[in-house]
């Protein structure tokens, strides 16, 4: 049996529609003996969606928007964690990220990165935090990464795409109002709530499965399914995306998001875009899963790449390959202890060559 290790959760959580313009029950009083001053890591796009203007700050509050042309790297948080030190006289006394996973993970990234020294390349991995972060809170504007619930801070580094997984990089609170997921695309609408829908998958069907975690993912895909195929609503997509992520943080995703890494490394696909090519082709692992997947898509009328891999050269496919291998855990929670026997660099290069 897997010795589970102590799971941590979002200790406050602000939920409801409407609910932004009470983020101040969330955060340390101004007059508590800190800055006062916040620090607000905004995704660029709500310069033109009207979120930027309905955050409630303050004159002396500061807000940066986070470039999400691309998914985050470590040297872009660094760059950020420079530019907060050089604008803020002192510690500030909370980081606030606004947007979806790109944009939350910069922000607990560069939480951490405001009390532990050199480069956050270098805490990418397992518990290698040594230090606390900055205060920091969580505001998704796309439901289903989940990285509102989750330990995890995904960055792209120089050779590989890899989280710091820490207690310390949680966030201490998170708010969770529908209303701002209302001016998201379709298609990236579509593709990340099945991030949320594969988080489950990955939890629920994987070896480091218990009670808690299923219990989790099984109502986060129960409501995944209701707003994907039914008529669920923006509030059920938003606690699809907490529980889903949740139920990861109690268990490991699997073999999609080993796959995923490798695409978004080398063909800089979105994370929830990859996850849906990859998942396409996962019939021998999540066979039931993947039909109802291909319901949905068929429902939203989500065209999907094809052949992605076509015109890649050995050595970018050899990289893909390498970045699956290094997914140890999510493939031991897919396929068990032994998966290197089975999952073997030639049935990898096979899955992405039908992509
Ligand atoms: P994202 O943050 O990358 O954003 C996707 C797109 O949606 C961007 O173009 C963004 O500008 C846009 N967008 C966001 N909110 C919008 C709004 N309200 N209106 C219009 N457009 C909006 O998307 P994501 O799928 O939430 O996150 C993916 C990232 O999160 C990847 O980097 C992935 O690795 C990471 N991730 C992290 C975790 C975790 O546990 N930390 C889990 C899953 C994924
Ligand atoms: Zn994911």
């Amino acid at each position: 049996m897997i010795a589970h290790r102590v799971f941590k959760q979002v200790p406050r959580i602000l939920f409801g529609s409407g609910t932004l313009a009470r983020l101040d029950e969330l955060l340390p009083a101004r007059d508590a003996g800190g800055s006062g001053v916040r620090v607000f890591l905004v995704d660029q796009v709500h310069k033109t969606t009207g979120i930027a203007d309905r955050l409630p700050r303050g004159d002396q509050d500061l807000l940066y928007f986070v470039d999400t042309g691309e998914e985050p790297s470590t040297r872009l948080v660094d760059e950020m964690r420079d530019k907060v030190q050089a604008d803020c006289p002192a510690e500030p006394d909370a980081i606030i990220g606004v947007g979806g996973g790109s944009s939350m993970d910069v922000a607990k990234a560069v939480s951490v990165m405001l009390r532990n020294p050199g480069s956050s390349s270098q805490y990418q991995g397992w518990d290698l935090v040594p230090a606390a972060g900055v205060f920091k809170v969580g505001i998704p504007t796309v439901s289903g990464s989940g990285s509102e619930a989750s330990r995890t801070a995904v960055l792209m580094g120089p050779e590989k795409k890899f989280g710091i997984n820490s207690d310390f990089s949680m966030f201490d609170a998170i708010l969770l109002d529908s209303s701002l997921i209302k001016t998201v695309p379709a298609d990236q609408r579509f593709h990340t709530a099945m991030d949320c829908y594969i988080h489950s998958v990955e939890a629920i069907t994987g070896t480091m499965k218990n009670e808690l975690s299923g219990g989790y993912a099984t109502h986060a895909l129960e409501l995944c399914r209701h707003v994907m195929l039914q008529d669920g609503n923006d509030d059920e997509l938003m606690t699809s995306s907490y529980m889903g992520g949740c139920s990861v943080v109690n268990s490991e995703v699997g073999v999609c998001h080993a796959l995923s890494y490798g695409l978004s490394l080398v063909l800089k696909y979105r994370h929830g875009l990859a996850n849906c090519i990859a998942f396409n082709v996962l019939d021998d692992y999540y066979g039931e899963y993947v039909a109802e997947f291909r319901e949905m898509q068929k429902k939203h009328a989500i065209e999907l790449p094809t052949g992605v891999a076509r015109n890649l050269s050995d050595e970018d496919l050899e990289r893909m390959v390498q970045m699956t291998l290094k997914m140890e855990r999510p493939l031991t929670n897919a396929l068990g202890t032994d998966w290197a026997k089975i999952f073997t660099a030639d049935r990898i290069r096979e899955l992405y060559q039908q992509m």
